[in-house]
């Protein structure tokens, strides 16, 4: 098994294979369309999930259906687990998708779908609509190139490598007033589930989307020690493709330190059981929150889809040199 920090560490010094995918025609081809606000007639990453997205509602199973049958379309064998619970009387339904289910360690991103109970007719399209679609983007790139990073062999190799796991998960908003109690309730729910059945310890890093694609000019700076090397990483490769991403501002505030060396959380959010845990997290979150979070502005006509597109791409990037 390789130590992902130790990767890490590698590819950082080395600045190996920068920008190799991004001649791929997998970009060209399906990415401005899949993440477009005006898909035309292509299927889109983005638009279902312009719906409120409330814990146990009709229009929450629905998108949890169409997440589903996103992953049953893949070519690689994703193993697909929705993880259904009750608490407070409110159904939650967490969603994993793994590849390569008996491999050694895991790479884990995680967005949350759920949406706000109030103002009635909240979107969330930043809170984390915007994430949600990101990731599907990456599960797409990764099935599409799954020869070269040795997915989808057989188990055995497996066993001796580095998987993927991608959480969409529910009732991170808090039903009444954000509380430790009143909030998180899918990745508390998960993490506990993990800790019994051992899957906790094969997780070597958390990559969680929130708060991203926002119109307002916001970024994100480096939270932990632990995963900062995976956040030079994103900077590099935005600073290195500037002139090929679609969007050309920062979208990482790199000077931005003083939230690394103070060692704690400032920002509540899935991350918590999991960073408890001692797992390093790579939370890609801006500060301060888009201006109009919370609020019924954080709607699609806030959104901006060249920052959405260029996530996708950095993340995608971040994601193929670690499983590489
Ligand atoms: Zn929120």
């Amino acid at each position: 098994m390789k130590s992902l920090r130790a990767a890490l560490v590698t590819v950082a010094l080395l600045q190996t294979s920068l920008a190799f995918l991004f001649g791929k025609e997998f970009y060209d081809k399906t990415l401005t369309q899949k993440l477009s606000l005006n898909p035309g007639t292509s299927e889109s990453l983005l638009l279902p999930f312009n719906t409120t997205r409330v814990p146990g509602s009709v229009s929450s199973a629905k998108l949890q259906s169409f997440i589903r049958k996103h992953f049953e379309a893949l070519q690689s064998d994703w193993l697909i687990e929705p993880m259904q619970f009750t608490e407070n009387n409110v159904n939650f339904a967490n969603l994993v998708f793994t590849l390569g289910r008996n491999a050694s360690s895991y790479l884990m991103l995680a967005a949350h779908y759920d949406s706000k109970k109030s103002p009635v007719g909240f979107i969330g399209a930043t809170d984390s609509a915007a994430s949600c679609a990101i990731l599907l983007y990456i599960s797409e790139f990764v099935d599409s190139i799954q020869n070269e990073i040795s997915v989808g062999l057989d188990e055995l190799y497996w066993e001796e490598s580095r998987g993927l796991k991608i959480v969409f998960f529910d009732g991170e908003e808090a039903l009444d007033t954000w509380t430790p109690e009143d909030s998180i309730y899918g990745a508390k729910n998960l993490a506990s589930l993990w800790e019994k059945d051992g899957t906790i310890q094969k997780i070597e890093a958390m990559v969680l989307l929130d708060l991203l694609g926002s119109k307002d000019n916001v970024t994100v700076p480096s939270y932990f020690e632990q995963s900062d090397m995976m956040y030079r990483k994103l900077a590099d490769i935005k600073e290195q493709n500037a002139d090929k991403l679609p969007f050309k501002q920062n979208l990482l505030n790199v000077s931005e330190r003083k939230f690394l060396e103070a060692k704690r959380i400032f920002v509540e959010d899935d991350h918590i059981p999991f960073w408890k845990y001692g797992i390093p997290v790579l939370h890609l979150i801006p500060i301060p929150f888009p201006s109009y979070w919370h609020t019924k502005e954080d709607d699609f006509s806030n959104l901006d889809e060249s920052k959405i597109r260029t996530w996708a791409i950095l993340l995608c990037e971040l994601v193929y040199d670690i499983l590489d």
